[in-house]
């Protein structure tokens, strides 16, 4: 790690607000192995699970989002590979996965979106040959290197059976990626959008025909690698704010110290959710999580800027500062977003209301 920690230090800036080394990030996340974390062994990976993944890509999201988010990609994909029933499809796509040489990115949001009743999916799928034939898009994907890919996404076919989630190639024949996105921050991230037009899809590449049921799930180690994020973050911001107050007059030492226990706790929380499962039943209670780390997040941005006062506005002497400040608007609006997780909580709260009511008459 100690290499690419000291290659994400230096190109944090770069990758934020530059698309010019958006095609290191992988082979760089790769060269440290990073890529085999939380991968069983059988499966060709470093041993472990998902905790380790969430671990891992909270460390780089303490030198770059732009590299995590990067990484959160490619190891989504992996898991759904892991996760898929279509077993042939993993064996044949994770040695490349695993290395890096191949590009993975979740095009999964609408998908999730579309689980939480918000949004309808966005392509649509023919039955062709045991196959699919592809028509629609995706707004948003990250990590579609230039140099290829492979992405996720979820189809509903015209027949009224289930949605399904397929992984389609950005070499075959109807699939395009537009220029990159021009984005406000993490522009080194591959983010772009994709058109499908007329895309076979055989059944040898579709990951689960069910994504209703399926999702679910797969959801915790989505989300749980996704909240790795803020973690890592505010991490990074709160360091930096204990730094510069420890003996400074700013007095904010106590609140920096109280808010990195209750992060941590936080974090304890939802390594254990996690690993026993419980997410997948309780999705509320991973919902209520990502929440609060994301307000942990902001509330460390405020200490970190007030530690810092008039200097965190000074280019020369930010630290990181105004990088960390663009990264973290990220967070509220990735799918699931903010308002989508509160929404859903709500629906949940007045439906345990309405039974304990119909129980109690
Ligand atoms: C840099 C970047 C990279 C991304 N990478 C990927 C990727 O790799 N894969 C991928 O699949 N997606 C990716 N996305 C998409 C992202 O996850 C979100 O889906 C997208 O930003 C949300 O779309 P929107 O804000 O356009 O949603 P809109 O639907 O336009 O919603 C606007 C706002 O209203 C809220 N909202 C909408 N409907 C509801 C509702 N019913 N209840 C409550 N709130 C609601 C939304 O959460 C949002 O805050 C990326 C986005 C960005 C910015």
């Amino acid at each position: 790690m100690a290499q690419l920690k000291e290659w994400l230090h230096t190109h944090a800036d770069q990758l934020d607000q530059s698309p010019a080394l958006a095609e290191n990030v992988l082979p760089a996340l790769a060269g440290d192995e990073l890529l085999r974390t939380g991968v069983p062994q059988e499966h060709g990976g470093a041993g472990g699970d998902v905790r380790d993944a969430i671990h891992a890509i909270a460390k780089v999201a303490e030198q770059s989002v732009t590299a995590a988010f990067v990484f959160w990609g490619q190891r989504c994909f992996i898991e759904f590979m892991l996760q898929s029933p279509n077993r042939a499809l993993a064996e044949r796509r994770l040695p490349d996965l695993l290395t890096g040489k191949q590009a993975g990115a979740s095009g999964l949001s609408n998908a999730m979106k579309f689980l939480s009743g918000i949004e309808q999916l966005q392509i649509t799928a023919t039955r062709q040959d045991g196959g699919l034939l592809l028509d629609g898009g995706l707004a948003w994907v990250t990590n579609l290197r230039k140099a290829g890919f492979v992405a996720a996404a979820a189809v509903a076919p015209n027949d009224g059976a289930p949605p399904a989630i397929v992984a389609f190639d950005s070499s075959w024949a109807g699939v395009q990626r537009s220029e990159d996105l021009d984005l406000i921050a993490l522009r080194g991230s591959n983010t772009a959008s994709v058109k499908l037009a007329a895309v076979t899809v055989p059944a040898a590449d579709i990951i689960s025909d069910n994504a209703t049921a399926w999702l679910p799930q797969v959801r915790p180690a989505f989300l749980g690698m996704q909240c790795g994020l803020s973690i890592g973050l505010a991490r990074a911001s709160l360091a930096q704010a204990a730094s510069i107050s420890a003996g400074s007059r700013n007095q904010l030492t106590p609140r920096i110290s109280a808010l990195q226990e209750t992060l941590e706790t936080a974090v304890t929380t939802l390594l254990a959710g996690v690993h026993d499962g419980r997410f997948q039943s309780q999705a509320p209670a991973m919902f209520r999580l990502r929440i609060q780390l994301a307000e942990l997040l902001q509330q460390a941005l405020m200490l970190e800027l007030q530690a810092m006062g008039g200097r965190a506005y000074l280019n020369a002497e930010q630290q990181g500062f105004a990088r960390r400040w663009r990264e973290s608007s990220f967070i509220p609006i990735v799918t699931p977003s903010l308002t989508q997780l509160q929404a859903a909580l709500q629906q949940f709260d007045s439906q345990q209301l309405s039974s304990q009511q119909a129980a109690q008459a």
